[in-house]
């Protein structure tokens, strides 16, 4: 289960996973195989299929997940707070007009 990263529920995701692993038990046999298949070579006996296919699956989920409908929606680039940043940093133009004030009036 992912979680959604709009408002932060659970959120169910279809694993579209293409595994077309066919185990063979040596080359040639592999070799046989239509392209589709991946050829998967069983020569010890504990082949751990299972976190084969677990990795492949986590390979397929997707990096973010989202609720299809989800209405709550994120806020980045919207903050209405001013940046500190740019209060501090002197404005060139008002030091430019602040240096003509001083011209004009001498
Ligand atoms: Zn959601």
């Amino acid at each position: 289960m992912q979680t959604c990263q709009r408002c932060l529920e659970p959120v169910g995701v279809d694993v579209d996973a293409e595994v077309n692993l066919a185990v063979v038990l040596n080359e040639e046999q592999a070799k046989n195989l239509p392209r589709y298949y991946d050829p998967l070579i069983v020569e010890a006996e504990d082949v751990e299929l299972l976190s084969l296919i677990e990795d492949e699956l986590i390979l397929s989920l997707p990096l973010v997940s989202y609720h299809e409908d989800c209405t709550i929606q994120t806020s980045f680039g919207e903050a209405g707070e001013a940046e500190p940043e740019e209060e501090s940093k002197p404005n060139p133009f008002s030091v430019l007009a602040a240096l003509k004030g001083k011209a004009d009036k001498s």
